[in-house]
């Protein structure tokens, strides 16, 4: 048996010795739900682990094992689990308010509303969603009736959400993606439909000539561009990149959407937009704003935004609603959270920890001799085991993600979570001794690991 699956297969008795109330758990949970999920994310080989309680930087299973959380509920929490002013605004909502929720509008909208209009869009408007997808969904529509066309343009293995029209072309095997110059639009989804196929053009991130003929070649039928300014939240795109695309799209007409799901409040506070200096016409927002509840926002352009407003109740503008849009209890705990993040160095003091964790992790990466490119700005970043360069989805691809899993499922072993091969998204509640641990952990696995280098896939 070769050495690298032999380690595999110790590595994955390991996790089910482990996780045997999980295992149980996840048979029961096939009985009630497809695939045992509420979510296609939560599920990974052999089987997810269940979590029973979680405070500050750690979760705990169902089984009692212990472990220190770079999940952050995919980037969500960034104070940590159960952080006590988000605990104490949600206390509040009742106190004071008496109610989840009234149907009406309240005061929260505006104040809370205001606040993430003048981090992300000045002078704009902001309308609040139940999640990134529906942001990301009424982003589009908003450029579609804009601009009277229906072509969306996408970054090739940039997600925005479990939409139809968006599921394409973020996961595509290396076998259907066709010319690295012009990507073919590839289905994500079996209910993807050809016209939606047809309406999508994939561009090739951080490739700049081929993007601009791309766009220039159909931009008469663009209705929008749309992109994760750092694919998969970590993937910066260059400055030139992004500036000539700011430049290209003002000047032909079309709405450029920046989809901060992941990176609001987590590369900067102000997000991508910050970074770069480079500003979108409608960005969407989510995670982190809901401070751990269902959340998610566009705030954009007068423009553009006031397509929805009361005169659009007919035909003259855009019909967008939702029950539970503005939830006065998301909007409270999103807002103390934001708050929180705000308040004196504590965003700053996120940073300096996820920078001590990523040089931590390359400095073991290089002891042991394994080529790799850490990625990401303020308090996220990946791992990608390459010798080559990590620009766009293709790269990822050619990356060693057996390797990586191998290597995430001997850090699940030893306590430390993360969905293999996912971003390491770091909060307020991890301490120097959480990274100092993790920094252990990972020496072990790698020693276990040891050579030979990984070889590229
Ligand atoms: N856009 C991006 C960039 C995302 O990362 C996600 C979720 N990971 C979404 C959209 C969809 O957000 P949600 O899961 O809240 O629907």
């Amino acid at each position: 048996m070769p050495a690298e699956q032999n380690k595999e297969e110790k590595m994955l008795e390991e996790y089910k010795a482990k996780t045997r109330g999980s295992a149980k758990l996840f048979e029961a949970a096939k009985q009630v739900s497809p695939g045992g999920v509420m979510a296609g994310i939560k599920f990974f080989e052999p089987y997810p682990i269940f979590m029973r309680h979680a405070k500050g930087a750690h979760m705990k299973d169902v089984d009692g094992n212990d472990y220190i959380d770079y999940l952050m509920s995919y980037g969500a929490l960034i104070l940590g689990h159960g952080n006590e002013q988000v605990r104490r605004a949600a206390e509040q909502v009742f106190e004071k308010f008496g109610t989840t929720v009234t149907g009406t509008p309240s005061e929260i909208e505006v104040e809370y509303g205001t606040l993430l209009r003048d981090l992300y869009h000045p002078g704009g408007l902001i309308r609040f969603t139940n999640s990134g997808l529906e942001a990301t969904l009424l982003a589009v529509r908003l450029a579609k009736a804009y601009t009277g066309r229906s072509c969306v343009a996408k970054f090739e293995g940039h997600y925005h959400g479990a939409v139809e029209h968006l599921l394409v072309s973020y996961n595509s095997p290396m076998s259907k993606m066709g010319d690295p110059e012009r990507p073919e639009p590839v289905s994500d989804s079996k209910d993807v439909r050809d016209e939606t196929l047809s309406e999508s053009l994939i561009l090739p991130f951080n490739d700049w000539e081929s993007t601009e003929s791309l766009i220039v070649e159909r931009a008469e039928e663009l209705a929008c561009v749309i992109l994760e300014p750092f694919e998969e939240g970590v993937i910066a795109g260059t400055p030139g990149f992004m500036r000539n695309l700011r430049k290209l799209t003002t000047d032909l007409g079309i709405p450029l959407i920046y989809d901060e799901v992941k990176t609001g409040f987590r590369v900067r506070i102000g997000g991508a937009s910050e970074f770069y200096s480079i500003f979108p016409d409608l960005t969407c927002l989510g995670k982190i704003i809901g401070g751990g509840l269902p959340v998610g926002a566009v705030v954009g352009s007068q423009e553009l935004m006031e397509q929805l407003g009361q005169g659009a109740k007919g035909r003259g503008g855009v019909f967008h609603s939702g029950t539970f849009n503005g939830n006065p209890m998301t909007l409270s705990v999103g807002k103390a959270t934001i708050d929180e993040l705000r308040s004196g160095d504590n965003f700053m003091e996120i940073c300096v920890r996820t920078k001590a964790l990523k040089d931590s992790i390359s400095t073991s990466l290089s002891h042991h001799r394994i080529p790799a490119c850490i990625l990401g700005e303020g308090g996220m970043f990946n791992i990608y085991i390459t010798e080559g360069q990590v620009i766009n989805y293709r790269d990822v691809q050619s990356s060693d993600l057996r390797f990586r899993r191998l290597l995430d499922m001997g850090l699940l072993n030893g306590g430390v979570y993360l969905k293999p091969t996912n971003r390491f998204c770091l909060s307020l509640a991890h301490s120097d001794d959480d990274i100092r641990v993790t920094g252990d952990k990972l020496e072990a696995v790698l020693d276990e690991l040891g050579p030979p280098i990984p070889k590229r896939t």
